[in-house]
Parts: C-alpha cells; structure tokens; sequence
C-alpha cells in the first residue's frame, strides 16, 4: 500500500482507474487485484481499520491471544486478505466516508474534516450488509442495540457491557455474537430465539445443494456453534414470539409470547438481530437499477455475473450486491476487478475469463449454503411490516400504524416521507426505506418493486455544514 496516497490525495483533475468503497473482504480482494494489474486505485472505508464487518480491525489481534480466542478461527483468517492488501500498491483511505456518487464517475468522501471531491473510471461498491432493523416496541429505549453493534464494540474496542444481557432474533450471527460475549465474560442472561420450527421443513429443498462444495464444512461449524450455545448455559427460549422491550427511560425487560406463555427476562442491555441485508442507498444514489429478492426478502442491485450495475462503470461486489458471507464476497470483488480490468482494455475478455475461471468455481462452492440460511432464518412479517404504533423511523418518530394509513390512501413511499419526514433524519432511510417499501407493496398487493423504495438523496451519511461550506 503507497505513501503516496497521503502525500497526493487523488483529487483535482486527476482521474483514477478505479475506486473501492469498503475495505470488508469483497473490496480488499478487488483492490488488490486492481493494483497487481497495474491499476490507479483508491479503497476508502468509514472505518479505522482494514477487514470490513468480519475482519474488523484483525490487525489489532495477536494468533494466539485471548482476544483471538474469542472472536475464533473464522475471523484470524481475514489476516492474510488484509496482508495481501497492504503489500499493494492500492491507495487506502481508512475513516474515510463516501457520502455521495453520480455516475460519471464523481465521488464525494469526507475524511478528517474535509470533503474530497474525487474521479475514477470504475468504482467498484462493497459496501457490505447492514443488519435488518428489528422494529418491535421499545426498540428506540436507551439499551437497546443490534448484536452487530454489540460485535463492534468487542471486534474494535475489546469493550463488553457489564450488565444482564438479553440477545433476541434470530440467526447464525445473533448465536455467534451470543458466545462471543459470553467467552468475553459477559452475564448472557437469555437468549430469546424467533426462528420458526416450520421453516426447517421448508429448508429441506435446499438442503441437497447444500451437502456439495463448501456446504458441509458450513452445516459443520453451524452444527458445532448450536451445540457449543447449547452446552455455554446461557438460559435458551426458543419459538419466541411478540417482543417488546419495557422501560421508561432505559430498557428493563424483554417481555415476550412463548407457546401461548407471556413471560419477561430482566435485561440491563437488549441486542437484536433478524439477520443481514444489502445496505442499498450508494446504489440507489447512483441510480442503479434495484430488484426485490423474495429469497433474502431484502433489495438488491440489479448486476451481471460481474457484478456489473445498470450504471455504466459501476459495479457490485460481496454483500452490498446480496447476501454472500465472506468468503463468497471475496470472490466476487475478484470478479468484479477482473470486469473493471477487461472495461479499462487492460484485458481481453478471454483473458479475463481465464483467469475467472478459478474464483467462479470458489464463488459457487461458497453460494451452495445460502438458499438453505435463507430459508431457515427468514424473518417473519411482523418484523418487516410491524404493526400499530410500533416506531418505524426511529430518527423522526413515526410509527408504522400512520405509515401504514397512507400507504391505503395509495401513496408511496416518496410521497409518504413527504408527509410524515420518516426517512428524513440521519440514517437517511436506511433503517425504515425496507419497511416502508414493504408495507406500500403490500398495501397495493403485490411484492415490493424497486421504486417501492425511497428515492435516495446525498449525503448518505451526515456531513458538517463547515465541511459542506468549505467544499462550496
Ligand atoms: C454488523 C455486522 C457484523 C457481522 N459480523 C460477522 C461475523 O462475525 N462473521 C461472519 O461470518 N459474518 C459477519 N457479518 C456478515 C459479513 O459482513 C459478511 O459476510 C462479509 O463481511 C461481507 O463482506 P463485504 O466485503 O461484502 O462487506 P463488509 O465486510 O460489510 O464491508 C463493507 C465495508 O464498507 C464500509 N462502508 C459502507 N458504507 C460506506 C460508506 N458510505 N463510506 C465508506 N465506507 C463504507 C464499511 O465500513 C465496511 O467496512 C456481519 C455483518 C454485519 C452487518
């Protein structure tokens, strides 16, 4: 990785061959396939570290250490994917923030206080999943966090919270997130589990493709991960239905419906989880073409095989395009460095294909589990479209119930953020544009469609005024 890219920011008029947004697995693998290649390439990420969600700051922890004994052997693997990347020549631009892009291809990143107005050839967005928000009532109390962020602290910090905790949701990562505390000496004291029962016969289709490939070392360590929740002794609740947290000022309790049981757990802390989905507002910024997966129940960029968008020098990698996991995302951003490399005439497409041939056959093995996940931990509709006065946009406070009155007026999502400010706040929409969107569609009866969703505006995250003047 050069030096040169403190001392010559690549600003002005220079025109890179290709930027990358988000240094999780699916970009390091591209830029550092781009800079083997030749190529002029910048990879920013918000945050201070290399690795992405699951390798976040792996640099930071010895083989060997308590710290790697916690977060375990799937996450010291990402070691050797950020060393590749820093023995590049690609530029990395660590807290760095894209917070906006127009085709183009224009970029605007704020990093240290100053927005840098950049051009590139291709970017290439691997932007990752963010988690499924989980709108049930009294999620919006102090105390109340997803297991991801929970994760964060631990991953960047080595910060565990030392109060009763309660994990609530429902898959692989809620469960791993639930141990990895425990093991960091935190009082787990429930984990109350939503998954359905019946979904484990709808998953059975999907089980065969599953048993080929990559799929049993994944049924191997999700085996291992139930068994080792199980034998951990935190209290298990499972079919667990009708959430809500209760508190006044802080959450106190989680109280819950359970085989026709109402019962409530202390908790100092609630983490929720309901799965990841595709963080969708850079691609719709650019206007991208969007798709609705019923499969993963969440939007997606509509790409080639590529990962190549609607959007002329755009292109999609790793779980901003749908969810992969890591090792499938690492593949993906090869692809897509390979399409960037063919688009820049730096290879033939014959070329390009050879040496695809590799990662696409690396891509399908890691793919084969992914129908089955899907199908196990889909989330049920009352977390997707909840009802009454749960609180959907939690930066403006506007519940589901007056989103859902005017979606039965016929409005859309545009016109309902109009009238009610929900997805004006700072998360931009990114935690209430997929409920939204959902209970439009189902207010018109059918599945959601891409323009179901809010049209979404820069900045994609807040950005001082001082630094917007300054750019002006
Ligand atoms: C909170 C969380 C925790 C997870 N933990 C695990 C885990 O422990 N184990 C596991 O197997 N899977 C985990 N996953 C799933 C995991 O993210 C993926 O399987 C894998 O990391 C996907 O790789 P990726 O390269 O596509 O994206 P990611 O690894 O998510 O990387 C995306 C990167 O993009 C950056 N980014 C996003 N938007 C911007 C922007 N506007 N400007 C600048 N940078 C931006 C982010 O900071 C991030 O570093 C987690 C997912 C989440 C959301």
């Amino acid at each position: 990785m050069t030096e040169k890219s403190a001392a010559t920011p690549p600003e002005g008029n220079r025109i890179l061959d290709a930027i990358v947004v988000g240094a999780g697995p699916a970009g390091l693998a591209a830029a550092t396939l781009l800079a083997r290649h030749g190529q002029d390439v910048l990879l920013l990420d918000e945050a201070a570290e290399p690795g992405g969600q699951i390798y976040r700051a792996v640099e930071l922890t010895a083989p060997g250490s308590r710290r790697a004994a916690i977060l375990g052997a799937d996450y010291l693997r990402g070691a050797d994917l950020v060393g590749h990347f820093r023995a590049s020549s690609a530029t990395y631009w660590p807290a760095a923030v894209l917070w906006h892009a127009a085709p183009g291809i224009e970029v605007l990143a704020s990093r240290a206080g100053t927005t840098h107005p950049l051009r590139a050839a291709a970017l290439v967005l691997a932007t990752g999943a963010i988690e499924r928000p989980v709108p049930v009532p009294g999620w919006t109390l102090p105390g109340v966090m997803t297991a991801g962020a929970l994760q964060i602290l631990l991953k960047s910090g080595g910060l565990v919270a030392d109060v009763p905790l309660v994990f609530a949701g429902s898959g692989p990562l809620l469960h791993l997130v639930a141990l990895q505390c425990r093991a960091a000496g935190a009082r787990v004291a429930a984990l109350l589990d939503t998954a359905r029962p019946g979904h484990l016969v709808g998953a059975l289709p999907a089980l065969p493709r599953a048993l080929a490939g990559a799929g049993p070392g994944y049924l191997a360590r999700g085996l291992v991960q139930i068994l080792r929740l199980g034998r951990s002794g935190i209290p298990i609740h499972r079919r667990v239905e009708a959430l809500e947290i209760l508190g006044e000022d802080a959450a106190r309790a989680v109280r819950f419906r359970v085989g026709g049981a109402t019962r409530e757990v202390a908790a100092g802390l609630v983490a929720l989880h309901e799965g990841v989905i595709p963080g969708q507002n850079p691609a719709r910024l650019l206007g991208c073409a969007m798709v609705w997966d019923e499969g993963q129940v969440a939007f997606r960029p509509q790409a080639d095989a590529w990962g190549a968008t609607s959007v002329a020098g755009v292109w999609v990698a790793g779980d901003a395009g749908g969810i992969v996991g890591a090792r499938a995302a690492e593949h993906q951003g090869r692809l897509a460095a390979l399409d960037v490399l063919r688009a820049a005439g730096r290879l033939e497409a014959a070329g390009r294909d050879r040496l695809a041939a590799g990662e696409r056959r690396a891509l399908a093995d890691h793919l084969r589990i992914r129908g089955l996940l899907d199908r196990l931990y889909r989330p049920a509709d009352a977390v997707r479209r909840p009802a009454g006065d749960t609180v959907l946009c939690r930066c403006e406070a506007v519940t589901a119930g007056a989103v859902r009155a005017l979606a039965a007026e016929g409005l859309g999502a545009n016109q309902i953020k109009a009238a009610l400010r929900c997805g004006m706040g700072p998360c931009q929409g990114r935690l209430c544009g997929p409920a939204v969107a959902e209970i439009v569609a189902a207010a018109r009866g059918r599945a959601p469609e891409g323009p179901d969703h809010y049209t979404i505006r820069p900045p994609l995250k807040p950005v001082p005024l001082g630094e917007l003047a300054r750019l002006a």
